[in-house]
């Protein structure tokens, strides 16, 4: 199966709890206003990926501790975004998710949230902006604990916000969450 993706970081403590392989996939026909991935919305953009090869790279990165996939809209691919969570739990990591949805419409959509230990849901409100709780972007959002191993990361999510810095092939890209946020790694 094939999964159309905008933007991979392979290794980032800014996306999550922990070292992730942070997946952002391309298309989104929510458009919130003041999102900061409009580039995401396009579903005809990216690139087509298949599952079993992204998978592949998750496994080849050592030390990780989960998966992140965000957006892009994940559940506007659900079966494959299903594929890949499912895949990233047979290699024993976590799975963060973050959807414009909110989990009552995931799950009347049948949305896959079987392999979605954290899943942070709802559109994002730029005029309520969430400064104190980590990886969540508006007020109304909520971070759901879906897992038994979603709900020992709870702690986690008091930190303050993060943001990486990387310079790659003469590329500046800053990943993480802008709002009252702290430098975690520079590469
Ligand atoms: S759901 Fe996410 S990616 Fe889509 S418009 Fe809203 S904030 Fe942006």
């Amino acid at each position: 199966m094939q999964l159309r993706v905008g933007q991979i970081v392979e290794d980032t403590e800014a996306e999550g709890p922990g070292r992730r392989f942070a997946v952002w996939v391309q298309g989104c026909t929510l458009a919130c206003p003041g999102c900061c991935n409009p580039h995401l919305f396009n579903s005809r953009g990216g690139d087509l990926v298949e599952v079993s090869a992204l998978l592949a790279r998750v496994a080849a990165v050592e030390g990780l501790e989960g998966l992140s996939v965000l957006g892009g809209e994940p559940f506007q691919q659900a079966p494959a975004v299903g594929e890949l969570c499912a895949g990233a739990h047979a290699l024993g990591l976590s799975v963060m998710v973050f959807s414009g949805y909110t989990l009552a419409e995931l799950q009347a959509m049948a949305a896959p949230l079987e392999h979605v230990d954290l899943l942070v849901d709802g559109r994002f409100d730029a005029g309520r902006l969430d400064t104190s709780r980590r990886w969540v972007g508006s007020t109304n959002q909520q971070l759901h604990l879906l897992t038994e191993r979603g709900r020992a990361d709870a702690p986690r999510f008091a930190s303050p916000n993060t943001v990486e810095i990387r310079l790659t092939r003469e590329q500046l890209t800053v990943n993480g969450w802008p709002a009252a946020s702290q430098v975690v790694r520079r590469w």
